[in-house]
């Protein structure tokens, strides 16, 4: 399977489409071609802003990102979604597929759309997310939004392969503040209550001014931008307009202030060791799966006759050699 880089430069979507597919293929000579082509388009990456977006199952993802989506189209720019596709965890990705999921957004030529299966992925974001980020980049698009279920540890992934982060809430009362994962308060850039519409304009309004409190107890992660609270109607597209301002607002100041260069140049230092890591361990695990000692030392440890510190130091030894 070899991709040539020039038609994903030239914006071509079958293109594009392949080479997402090669380079979420863990064959190891498909790896060694997909490197080849990451190399080859990396000059032509890094110049569309990178959006993260979370929210629990049925807060409004889907129906924001297509709104989003149609809105930046509007300003004249081209989205890439990389989204969830929840239904394959049902459907083992068959026929449900993803079909209706931003049905309006797909159908535009100015944008694309990928769904990865939630069920085989963490909430949705591969090890390969970042590497078909920079493909959508490569073929010109301006904005990337990589959606996650929030599940907890996707979003710290997110976190770290997109500019800006955005959080999805319902209405609701203070109790619900207590349900979100702090961890997962602390990544967001952007807090949108949406679904503020249908009588719950107010409520959603309480909910905002609650956010907003809770927020001043966190510390800020940046000192070129606020967290910024609002409310809108995803289904109605009230406040999309306010949203996307709110994006390009925070990368112009990160951009202006040089943190948006220091904090793309940390997440691809964090990057380098995730993969030095995962590749080692891959390593590893092939060689010693075939090792008795390999079993032995397992057995031993499970059976609570050795000390998982004292097995790894041996496995170590013996894969080091
Ligand atoms: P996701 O699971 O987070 O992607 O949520 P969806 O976008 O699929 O939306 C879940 C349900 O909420 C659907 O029935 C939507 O029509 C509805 N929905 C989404 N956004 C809004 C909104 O702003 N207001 C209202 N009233 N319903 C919404």
């Amino acid at each position: 399977m070899t991709v040539d880089s020039q038609p994903i430069l030239d914006g071509d979507r079958r293109a594009l489409a392949r080479a997402i597919t090669l380079v979420e293929s863990t064959r190891r000579d498909h790896r060694a071609e997909a490197s080849a082509l990451l190399e080859a388009i990396m000059p032509n990456t890094g110049n569309a802003i990178r959006v993260g977006i979370s929210g629990a199952p049925g807060v409004g993802k889907s129906t924001f990102i297509e709104a989003l989506g149609n809105h930046v189209i509007e300003q004249g720019l081209k989205p890439a979604v990389l989204t969830v596709d929840p239904s394959s965890t049902i459907s083992g990705g068959s026929i449900l597929g993803d079909k209706t999921r931003m049905e309006t957004l797909a159908r535009r030529p100015e944008a694309f759309i990928r769904p990865s299966p939630s069920g085989t992925t963490l909430g949705g974001v591969t090890r390969r997310s970042r590497e078909t980020l920079l493909l959508c980049e490569a073929a010109g698009f301006d904005v990337i939004i990589v959606e996650t279920v929030g599940v907890g540890q996707s979003e710290t992934r997110v976190a770290d392969m997109t500019d800006m982060f955005v959080l999805l809430l319902q209405p609701g009362a203070g109790d619900q503040l207590q349900g979100i994962k702090r961890g997962i308060m602390e990544l967001a850039d952007l807090i949108l209550i949406n679904q503020a519409d249908d009588g719950r304009e107010s409520l959603a309004e309480n909910s905002a001014r609650e956010y907003r409190h809770a927020l001043h107890l966190l510390r800020p992660r940046s000192q070129n931008w606020t967290v910024e609270v609002a409310t809108c109607s995803a289904r109605d597209g009230q406040g999309i307009d306010a949203a996307w301002d709110a994006v390009q607002r925070r990368q112009a100041a990160l951009d202006d202030s040089g943190e948006l260069a220091s904090m793309r140049a940390a997440q691809s230092r964090t990057w380098l060791w995730t993969e030095v890591q995962e590749s080692l361990l891959a390593d590893l695990r092939e060689q010693l799966g075939s090792v008795d000692l390999f079993a032995e030392l397992e057995d031993a440890v499970a059976d609570g006759r050795l000390p998982a510190k004292t097995a790894a130091d041996q496995l170590l030894d013996y894969f080091l050699k």
